[in-house]
C-alpha cells in the first residue's frame, strides 16, 4: 500500500466549476481523499507551492504513428514508427496528457502499445486506439487505413479491427485535407457502408467516430449510428438536433487547421493542403461556434501527427476553442470530464473526486483566470505516480 499527500495546492474541479485550496490524498494509484480537509497518513508527501490542479488532460485525436512533419510520409519501417510513438507519448506526459483517444494508427503498432503499456511495460497515458481506419479505395487516408468497399466488406474490416483490439471504429466518412486528390465536401463510404461497420463495433460496445467534414457525409454518418464527428466543417441544426437527442460529440480539431493555416506552403506543406483549408477555415470556426450555441457536447482533439501539429501542444486547442467563443470552463471541461464521458471512462478519469484514478496535470497559475498557464505543465501524475516534473 503506497500512499501520496499532494499538498498545498489548488484544485481545480471541473464539476463545479470552483477552484479552491486543498489537498490530494492518494492510495495504490487511486483518489482517497480531494479537498479542503483531507486527513491520514501519507509515506510519501509531495508539497506543491500553491500550485493548481487540474484531472490529467485528455486529447481524443491523435495519430501517435504520424510525426507533425509539413508532408506525410507512409515509407517508414514499423520499428521507425514505433519509436517515434513512444517518443509522441512521452510528449503526451509532459504536457500533463493522460488519456488519448488514438484514430488512425498503422500495422496496429497503436494496438500493441496500447497493450504493452497496460501490463505496465511502457509508461504512456491510458489509452484507446482504433487500429486501421476505415476508407474507401481510394478515399482519405488510404495509404494507412483499411480500404474497403460494399457493406460486406466495411463489416469484415470492422471485424478486423475489433479482432486486433480496437476499442473504437474509425471510418471516414469525407475526403480530407491530406490526401491528395480528394476533397472534404465530397462523401466518402456511403451510408450503408458506414452503418455496417458502426454496427459491428456497436455489438461488442466499441463506439464509432468518423473523420467527416462536409455536411453530406456528416449526414450519412449521423444517420448510420456514429457515436463522434471528427472534425466537422459544415453542420446545420438538423445536424445539431441529431448529435443532442443522439449523444453524439464533435472533437472539432481546430489546431489541425490552424497549424496547417499559419504555416502555409512555404513551410513545405503541400499546396493542396494549404488550399482546402483555407477555403474552408472560416466555415469550420462558424460551424464550431454554431455547435456550441446550440449546446453539442464539444471535446478536445487536436489531430497531432498532421503538419507542425506536434504531440506536446494538446493544451493549445483550448485557447483556440475559447478564441473562438468557448467559456473557458466549457474548454477545460472539453479536455477532461466531456472527454472521459465520450469514451465511457468518467467513472474513473475526467475530475479530481474519491474514487477516480489518481491522473494530475499541475499548473503555475490559474488556467481559468490565466489559460496561457495549460501551455506550461510543472508536473503530471498518472496512477499516483509522478511521470514528470518540471
Ligand atoms: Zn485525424
Amino acid at each position: 500500500m503506497s500512499r501520496k499527500l499532494f499538498t498545498n495546492c489548488h484544485i481545480v474541479d471541473v464539476n463545479s466549476r470552483t477552484v479552491t485550496p486543498g489537498a490530494i490524498l492518494t492510495e495504490n494509484g487511486t483518489i482517497l481523499q480531494a479537498g479542503p480537509d483531507v486527513s491520514g497518513t501519507a509515506d510519501e508527501v509531495i508539497d506543491l507551492n500553491g500550485q493548481y490542479v487540474m484531472p490529467g488532460l485528455f486529447n481524443c485525436h491523435t495519430h501517435i504513428c504520424l510525426p507533425p512533419d509539413p508532408a506525410v510520409n507512409y515509407n517508414r519501417t514499423d520499428c521507425q514508427i514505433t519509436m517515434l510513438a513512444l517518443d509522441h507519448l512521452r510528449q503526451f506526459l509532459n504536457t500533463g496528457v493522460t488519456f488519448i483517444r488514438d484514430v488512425g494508427g498503422v500495422n496496429f503498432i497503436d494496438i500493441d502499445i496500447r497493450n504493452a503499456a497496460a501490463a505496465g511495460k511502457v509508461t504512456a497515458p491510458d489509452m484507446q486506439v482504433s487500429g486501421k481506419c476505415i476508407c474507401m479505395t481510394g478515399g482519405h487516408g488510404w495509404q494507412m487505413g483499411r480500404e474497403a468497399d460494399g457493406a460486406d466488406d466495411c463489416r469484415k474490416a470492422a471485424r478486423e479491427q475489433l479482432k486486433a483490439g480496437a476499442n473504437w471504429i474509425k471510418v471516414m466518412g469525407t475526403g480530407g485535407v491530406m490526401t491528395e486528390g480528394v476533397e472534404p465536401g465530397s462523401p466518402q463510404l456511403d451510408e450503408d457502408e458506414l452503418r455496417a461497420a458502426i454496427a459491428e463495433g456497436h455489438k461488442v460496445g466499441a463506439k464509432a467516430c468518423t473523420h467527416s467534414q462536409g455536411m453530406t457525409g456528416i449526414k450519412n454518418a449521423l444517420r448510420a449510428g456514429v457515436d463522434s464527428i471528427e472534425h466537422g466543417f459544415y453542420m446545420d441544426d438538423w445536424c445539431f438536433d441529431w448529435m443532442k437527442e443522439h449523444d453524439v460529440y464533435y472533437v472539432p480539431t481546430l489546431a489541425a487547421m490552424y497549424w496547417i493555416k499559419v504555416n502555409g506552403i512555404s513551410a513545405g506543406i503541400p499546396e493542396y493542403a494549404v488550399r482546402k483549408v483555407n477555403a474552408t477555415f472560416e466555415d469550420h470556426l462558424s460551424t464550431f461556434r454554431n455547435a456550441y450555441k446550440a449546446g453539442v457536447k464539444i471535446v478536445l482533439g487536436t489531430d497531432a501527427g498532421t503538419p507542425f501539429n506536434p504531440h506536446d501542444k494538446t493544451a493549445y486547442e483550448m485557447i483556440l476553442m475559447t478564441e473562438a467563443g468557448m467559456d473557458v470552463w466549457d474548454a477545460l471541461r472539453a479536455g477532461t470530464i466531456t472527454a472521459a464521458e465520450m469514451c465511457g471512462v468518467a467513472k474513473t478519469h475526467g475530475s479530481i473526486e474519491a474514487g477516480k484514478k489518481a491522473n494530475l496535470a499541475v499548473f503555475a497559475e490559474d488556467p481559468t483566470r490565466n489559460l496561457e498557464t495549460v501551455m506550461d505543465c510543472r508536473m503530471t501524475v498518472l496512477g499516483g505516480e509522478i511521470v514528470y516534473r518540471k
